[in-house]
């Protein structure tokens, strides 16, 4: 997917008047949920060391022959032992969090293929893949459910409608909370109005699953849409995001500095780096990414050591990279 390279408007500095009963706060959220995802994202981050989170799902379905174009959340139906194996790459190198191949399984997006009567079949089985490897593996990793942006523009800019998005988004994450997810990870985001719908989707549906929110700073410092690593570390915690950082862009290079302004705008906020294996270069006109394993783990450590409390690899991150990254997070700790 090609991207714009500018900026498309100014964002707003101000996350605007919080309901909180459509934006439950952490506390109000532990009073309501006593639930066992709750439970199992405290355990996770009790003891304090760095979390390994998962690398890229669509790049690796590429590799394994997906066809530029297509829906990758059409695998978990038709390829379902090629998402699984992936999976099992990540939980063998170590990640704790690992994202559901649904990145793109919302009404919108898979209405472009005709799909749109299916987002509960293809987000529920997604789940069911990724949990079946989890236990497998011993069953100490978390299923993140992962959501992707929507597709449309929001309005007034573009056309979709805040109660259309929220709308949108709560079928997608009512699939994956059906699908028995842990956890549900907003990823890949540039509009902060588009989070909040997203968050307002997903807490309508389960008001006290853990929520991570990632956006991506792939312009000059800013999401495509202007947002900054302040304003967004600012708004998305103001909406109750357990965790906040940012995903995919051009490399660890790009995002570690992100990392550090979100960190010196909220001293107290869990933060999240899950960058591209390097910046994308196109050849044959496929995106290539050259970040080796060694740069990753090296670049994993930088991420910690400037405030990240969640650590993966977003597009052209393998297993192999997640596996260095993870040796050089537990040598050094
Ligand atoms: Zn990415």
């Amino acid at each position: 997917m090609t991207r714009p390279r500018r900026i498309l408007r100014p964002a707003s500095a101000d996350p605007g008047p919080v309901d909180p009963a459509a934006f439950p706060g952490v506390d109000a959220r532990r009073r309501a949920a006593g639930g066992k995802a709750s439970a199992r994202w405290r355990a996770l981050l009790e003891d304090g060391s760095t979390v390994l989170a998962d690398g890229a799902m669509g790049t690796m379905l590429f590799a394994a022959g997906l066809q530029f174009g297509d829906p990758p959340e059409v695998w978990n139906l038709t390829q379902p032992d090629v998402v699984r194996r992936i999976h099992r790459g990540y939980l063998e190198a170590g990640s704790l969090i690992l994202m559901t191949n649904t990145f793109g399984g919302n009404r919108l997006r898979l209405g472009l293929h005709g799909l749109d009567g299916r987002v509960a079949e293809l987000n529920q089985t997604a789940a069911i893949l990724l949990r079946a490897e989890v236990e497998a593996a011993g069953g100490h990793a978390l299923l993140a459910g992962d959501i992707g942006p929507s597709g449309a523009i929001m309005a007034p800019t573009g056309t979709l409608d805040y109660g259309e998005a929220v709308d949108v988004f709560a079928e997608q994450a009512s699939a994956l909370v059906a699908g028995g997810v842990d956890l549900i990870w907003v990823e890949t985001m540039s509009d902060l109005t588009e989070v909040r719908a997203a968050i307002e989707g997903v807490r309508r549906v389960s008001p006290g699953i853990p929520l991570i929110a990632t956006m991506t700073f792939d312009t000059r410092g800013h999401t495509m849409m202007g947002v900054s690593p302040e304003q967004a570390v600012v708004a998305l915690t103001a909406w109750g995001a357990d965790a906040v950082g940012g995903n995919c862009g051009n490399g660890p290079d790009e995002l570690l500095p992100v990392i550090e302004r979100m960190r010196a705008a909220a001293p107290d906020a869990m933060l999240v780096a899950k960058s591209n294996a390097g910046m994308p270069e196109l050849v044959d006109m496929r995106a290539v990414y050259r970040a080796d394993p060694a740069m990753m783990a090296a670049k994993a450590l930088a991420m910690r050591d400037a405030g990240a409390r969640i650590v993966g690899g977003c597009c052209g991150s393998t297993p192999e990279h997640l596996r260095a990254m993870e040796e050089a997070l537990t040598r050094r700790v």
